[in-house]
């Protein structure tokens, strides 16, 4: 049989997703781009376009869909707390029914699935670093719970269809990843420092910047993804994949003026309800399992997304349509 496969990949316009489609098209798969761009667009992918073996399909993973496929990897999501909390019903919805639509297809197809769930299922976390085994403290009446909780319900209709229908699961909890290719307008810390910076506004620190977060580079996490998609099916996971230095936003926001040679100047902001104190993958079952750990240093990873963000026109890009 060829190790050539038909591979779905929802929310595939995104920073991470046109990563993994262009990956994926490298390795000669048959790749299905599925993307309704609420959050991207669709210069991410358009270098794929030409490719005999990369097919684009604009979709909403809320409504069923029926494709042909041996793997789904499901990235559909609002992923940046802008984005998520614009229309949060949306973003529920975004998380349980494209699980359901997805997980459908891959019972139906015999297909194996990856979830994109993420480090927001352990909410503002009271254990440090934050193993698998670890439960959470997400406040599911918050303003992110519509993204926290969402991935959560996720999560168990995977399991659950893991569990009653043999369906061949794979759950991976993403921690902050960065690099090129992010949305510059997305609000998401490394986005708004780098073009903050560039453009010489203000840097906004929410808080004091006492606040800790654990920056994985776009290429480290991709590598572990795909890893954990070609794993044996007893590794269902779910598994964390994330660098685990940890630094302050203060730290952050000091290495980018110093890395760009901004004149902007750090002012403080109000420090978003919820936002979690510390963060910090305790990555020891990818180092067994997958034989995976992050390469690249928070430095060079934003010299790399420094010049990434110099390199593009940023009016090119627009925010999402403004909260009704
Ligand atoms: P992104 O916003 O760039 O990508 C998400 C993609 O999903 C976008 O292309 C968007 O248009 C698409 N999308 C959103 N709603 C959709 C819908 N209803 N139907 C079809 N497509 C839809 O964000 P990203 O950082 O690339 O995140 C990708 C996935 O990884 C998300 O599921 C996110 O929750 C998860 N994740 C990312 C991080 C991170 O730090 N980047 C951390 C944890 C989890
Ligand atoms: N943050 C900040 N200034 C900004 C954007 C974010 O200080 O302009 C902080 C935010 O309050 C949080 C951290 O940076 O503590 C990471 O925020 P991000 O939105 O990137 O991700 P998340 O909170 O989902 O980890």
């Amino acid at each position: 049989m060829s190790s050539l496969k038909r591979i779905l990949v929802t929310g595939g316009a995104g920073f991470l997703g046109s990563h993994l489609c262009e990956r994926l098209v490298g390795e000669g798969h048959d790749v299905i781009c599925l993307d309704n761009f609420f959050t991207s667009q669709k210069s991410n992918v358009a270098h794929l376009l030409d490719r005999s073996n990369f097919e684009l399909v604009r979709h909403d993973v809320t409504l069923p869909v029926f494709l042909e496929v041996d793997e789904i990897y499901n990235l559909a999501c609002p992923a940046a707390p802008g984005h998520y909390q614009y229309n949060p019903i949306k973003t529920l919805k975004t998380s349980v029914l494209g699980a359901v639509n997805t997980l459908g297809m891959a019972k139906r197809c015999r297909a194996k699935i990856l979830q994109a769930s993420t480090s927001e299922i352990y909410g503002d976390p009271e254990v440090h670093p934050q193993p698998e085994s670890y439960r959470g403290a997400v406040n599911s009446i918050g303003p992110r719970a519509c993204y926290d909780e969402g991935k959560r319900a996720a999560e168990t209709l995977f399991m659950d269809y893991h569990r009653m229908n043999g369906v061949r699961i794979r759950l991976v909890r993403i921690f902050n990843t960065y690099g090129p290719r992010m949305h510059p307008f997305d609000g998401r810390v490394i986005s708004n420092f780098i073009r903050q910076a560039l453009t010489g506004e203000d840097i906004t620190l929410f808080g004091d910047g006492s606040q800790s977060r654990s920056f994985c580079y776009r290429d480290d996490l991709i590598e572990g993804m795909v890893r954990m998609m070609n794993a044996p099916d007893d590794l269902i996971g779910p598994v964390n994949l994330g660098n685990p230095g940890e630094f302050t936003i203060r730290q952050l926001a000091e290495m980018v003026i110093e890395m760009t040679g901004t004149a902007s100047k750090l002012v403080y902001c109000p420090l978003p309800v919820d936002d979690p104190t510390q963060r910090q993958p305790d990555i020891t079952l990818a180092r067994r399992h997958l034989a995976w750990e992050p390469t690249v240093p928070l430095r060079e990873g934003l010299a790399r997304t420094i010049e990434w963000f110099r390199s593009i026109d940023m009016s090119h890009y627009r925010p999402p349509t403004p909260r009704f």
